[in-house]
């Protein structure tokens, strides 16, 4: 094919897609707007996860009549000149391409009226075309609404999760919008239901209580400090210990009122909590960082969730000295052991979570989910809370170099020799780096490895962190790295196929994903003993009386069953002893 210009309306359904991912993209998109034109009253109303429809409205100062096409122009934006503005940007907006973007896979409807004129305007478009515009008569604001999205993408709707879990992922924007910005009202509906609402009285606190509910918010401390070498402040709240999460979505962070995703500043926050937390269960934390424009990129990222900071290492500090010293002062005693949530909610909610729909509250659950009905219960495997001890276990002998044979008070236990394995080093490796950190050993000579360019950009990224997991290697030019250091237990030859499904699990970062404990797994997969491997009597004694001492004996860390158990009634049965 001889190279060609694409058709205009090719080249914006593909920048589109950059920007505008599901409906929460484009709520993202258009509560931005709203918040920088000024307004204190936000709506947004959606239908059908988003799909059907997302319709916000704003009593912000509204587009004059004659600008209002052009706003639907790419690279149309009234918040900045020149490219230097983009380090002074306090808009949340900036690339003039949100309203383009929208309109060009969608039909959209816009109405405004600019606060000083006295007729207002509506426009619609349908796949970037301008179908009518005439006057409207409205008060000062403007309502956006956007039905059936990607109807002109097929292959982008069919990337779209379930209405709950797209629903989910709005609730999840508003609730951090809304933290963002408590002197403005927010409300959410979804299908004619009220999801959430905050009243706009300026108080954190408030917002808190009416994202969170009471309980929550009477959990969270206030967190206050500085770090003037930086010229940072910092603002928010922190849970008290005895408050915690399966995962991290609830740690939220804005920079400059942006609400962003840093997955270093989070990792600050949870350091702040070292030893305070019990294993695998993560703080929330709510937290406003104020720093100079300058000393902050945030045109790194299409959808601008992402930003880079000048000093960064500095700030991951600051935040993690600041979480520290706040728990510290107000919460001598840290209970460990105690969770808020009882086990039957905490239950409820991870099912939630496993199919896919995060919310904030409980109410808010069942407002999303149409209700939290049981039926999601079994699903949910691996109940951490009621975790259920093994008794004593006597090795009889191994099958097929993977199975150990055992017997135990209550019958014939069968063990999956690589699995339990799996369970008993996770554990290790998890509390060996909540202590003194993951036992390593340096290598005599520092093995090379060559990785593909995504992956070196990857591990580039992740190389600071990639010591927290007893690993340490550095740059050796192009797509080389040199391993220095390894942990205990990993074969040299195994240290780059771990390494590269580390770095499989750094990309699903985006979407919520703890890569920590991913990796964290992933290492102790790799120093496991593997199925096919013939064991002596004395090591499958070991194995199987550390099993014992496990927390969670019964399944590996990727959910798999450590062992089937048959009881002596049942054997009795099989043999018709009965
Ligand atoms: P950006 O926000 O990056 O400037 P957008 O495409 O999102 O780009 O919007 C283009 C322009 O349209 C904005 O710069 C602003 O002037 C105007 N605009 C969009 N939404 C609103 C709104 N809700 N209220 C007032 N003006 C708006
Ligand atoms: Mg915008």
């Amino acid at each position: 094919m001889p190279i060609h210009l694409l058709a205009s309306e090719v080249a914006a359904k593909i920048a589109a897609g950059e920007v505008i991912e599901r409906p929460a993209s484009v709520a993202k998109e258009l509560l931005e707007n709203a918040i920088d034109a000024g307004a204190d009253d936000i709506r947004v109303e959606i239908a059908q996860g988003g799909r059907s429809l997302v319709r916000i409205s704003d009593n912000g100062c509204g587009i004059p009549a004659a600008e209002v096409e052009l706003a639907f122009a790419r690279h149309a934006t009234s918040k900045l000149t020149s490219a230097d503005d983009l380090y002074r940007v306090r808009t949340l907006g900036f690339r003039g391409e949100a309203l383009a973007s929208i309109a060009s896979v969608s039909r959209l409807t816009l109405t405004t009226r600019a606060a000083d004129e006295s007729i207002g305007t509506q426009v619609r478009y349908e796949g970037g075309e301008l179908l009518r515009r005439e006057p409207f008569g409205r008060s000062g604001g403007t309502t956006i609404q956007v039905e059936n999205l990607f109807y002109n993408t097929p292959a982008r709707l069919k990337f779209l999760r379930s209405d709950p879990t797209e629903a989910g992922h709005i609730a999840r924007l508003v609730t951090s919008y809304a933290l963002a910005f408590p002197t403005i009202r927010f409300i959410l509906e979804h299908n004619g239901r009220q999801v959430l609402r905050t009243l706009g009285t300026g108080q954190l606190h408030d917002c808190l209580i009416a994202l969170f509910g009471l309980d929550v918010a009477e959990q969270m401390l206030a967190l206050n400090a500085a770090a003037p070498e930086i010229g940072v402040t910092l603002d928010g709240y922190i849970s008290s210990p005895a408050l915690h999460r399966a995962n991290r979505t609830d740690l939220i962070l804005f920079v400059n009122s942006r609400w962003v995703q840093d997955s270093t500043l989070a990792f600050g926050i949870c350091e702040g909590y070292r030893t305070l937390l019990p294993n695998g269960r993560y703080p929330m934390a709510i937290i406003k960082i104020n720093l100079p424009p300058e000393e902050v990129d945030v045109n790194i990222h299409p959808t601008k969730r992402e930003v880079r900071f000048r000093r960064g290492r500095e700030l991951m500090g600051a935040l993690q000295r600041a979480v520290r010293s706040q728990l510290m002062a107000l919460h001598p005693v840290p209970a460990v052991n105690s969770s808020l949530e009882s086990n039957e909610q905490w239950q409820r909610r991870q099912a939630l979570l496993n199919a896919g729909s995060y919310t904030p509250t409980l109410g808010l659950n069942a407002a999303l989910t149409g209700a939290t009905n049981k039926s999601l219960l079994p699903q949910w495997q691996n109940p951490e809370p009621a975790s259920e001890r093994l008794p004593m276990l006597r090795v009889v002998g191994q099958i097929a170099q993977t199975y150990i044979i055992a017997e135990g008070p209550g019958g014939l236990y069968l063990i999956d020799q690589h699995a339990a394995a799996e369970r008993i080093r996770f554990e290790e490796l998890r509390t060996q780096q909540q202590q003194n950190g993951i036992a390593a050993q340096d290598l005599l000579d520092p093995l090379p490895l060559e990785f593909s360019p995504q992956q070196a950009l990857l591990l580039e990224a992740h190389l600071s962190e990639l010591p927290l997991f007893g690993l340490e290697l550095i740059p050796f030019g192009g797509q080389t790295f040199l391993v220095k250091r390894i942990p205990v237990g990993l074969n040299s030859n195994e240290v780059r196929a771990a390494l590269v499904e580390m770095l499989d699990t750094a990309q699903n970062q985006a979407q919520g994903f703890s890569w920590e404990e991913q990796a964290l797994i992933t290492l102790a997969c790799h120093t496991a003993v593997r199925a096919g491997q013939s064991l002596a009597l004395e090591e499958m004694r070991e194995l199987v009386r550390r099993l014992e001492g496990s927390q969670l004996p019964h399944s590996c860390p990727h959910g798999r069953p450590t062992m089937v158990h048959m009881s002596r009634a049942q054997l009795d049965k099989e043999f018709a002893r009965r």
